[in-house]
């Protein structure tokens, strides 16, 4: 399938942004790249060109509102445009609910929830100034779905993805705005390389050990990889869901069942 949209990816430097950014390019989508630091972008945004789309890469932190608002305005200005945007990026924290610091849950909903909340709110007042009936895609995660042991001020930033995602549909339905989000399971990125380190620093766990426990609790017997999430975002970000929004979906090889 090729077409004209045009889609903003956050965090598309690496992981699973980046693989959700080269699935779009591949499905004929023209991509802005977003991310706090340039050389990630730079490179997906080679291989965006690669596949014969166009891309700009915009630098941002997603916590900043001002900055979300920005980017998205870049991507219109450059590249023409803007039918769908993946509020992608986002970051980690262990440790027990017990010693969570005040700093460390101001950063992780910071970007995780705010990041999310200013992206929903640029991308739908650029859609509605351009009269476009455009999506809107955020990372939630099976930690959105279920509290998780050492995960639970990350899993918290899920829960309230999902919350802004429903409310954010109900409110933009009438302008033909759709709002899902996706959920990953055990996605071998250089977040869980930093998930497992510190399960290991604070439980004794051998380095390894966390992420094999999390991956042998699939049902498909296997982690799941980035291109197995884009192909999901991809159907989110096509005509196939248009009749889907305020969903949450689980895609995750069978871990969290909903
Ligand atoms: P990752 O490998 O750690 O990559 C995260 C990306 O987000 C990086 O490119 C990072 O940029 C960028 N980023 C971080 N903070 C940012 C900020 N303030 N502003 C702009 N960009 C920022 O993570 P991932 O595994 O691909 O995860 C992507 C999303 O999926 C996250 O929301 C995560 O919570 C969710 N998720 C992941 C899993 C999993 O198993 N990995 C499972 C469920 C949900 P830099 O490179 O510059 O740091």
């Amino acid at each position: 399938m090729t077409d004209s949209r045009i889609a903003l990816v956050t965090g598309a430097g690496r992981g699973i942004g980046a693989g959700i950014a080269r699935r779009l390019a591949g499905d004929g989508l023209d991509l802005a790249l977003v991310d706090l630091t340039a050389p990630g972008i730079d490179a997906v945004a080679a291989q965006v060109r690669a596949a014969g789309r166009r891309a700009v890469a915009i630098t941002a932190d997603v916590s900043d509102r001002g900055a979300v608002f920005a980017a998205v305005d870049a991507a219109v200005a450059e590249l023409g445009g803007l039918d769908v945007v993946v509020n992608n990026a986002g970051i980690a924290q262990v440790g027990p609910v017990a010693d969570v610091t005040p700093e460390e849950l101001r950063r992780l909903f910071a970007v995780n929830v705010d990041g999310v909340l200013w992206g929903i709110q640029a991308a739908a007042a650029s859609f509605q100034a351009r009269g476009v009936r455009g999506k809107i895609i955020n990372a939630s995660s099976i930690a959105g779905h279920e509290g998780f042991e050492m995960l639970g001020a990350y899993s918290a930033t899920k829960f309230a993805v999902r919350a802004f995602t429903q409310a954010a549909a109900k409110e933009y339905a009438s302008a033909g705005i759709t709002v899902n989000a996706y959920c990953p399971g055990v996605v071998g990125t250089d977040m869980w390389v930093e998930i497992d380190r510190r399960f290991a620093e604070l439980t004794g766990a051998a380095v390894g050990e966390t992420y094999e426990k999390f991956v042998g609790g699939i049902a498909l017997g296997r982690a799941q990889t980035p291109e197995d999430v884009a192909a999901y975002v991809s159907y989110l970000a096509g005509p196939d869901s248009d009749y889907m929004t305020g969903q949450a979906g689980l895609i995750d090889g069978g871990l969290v069942y909903r």
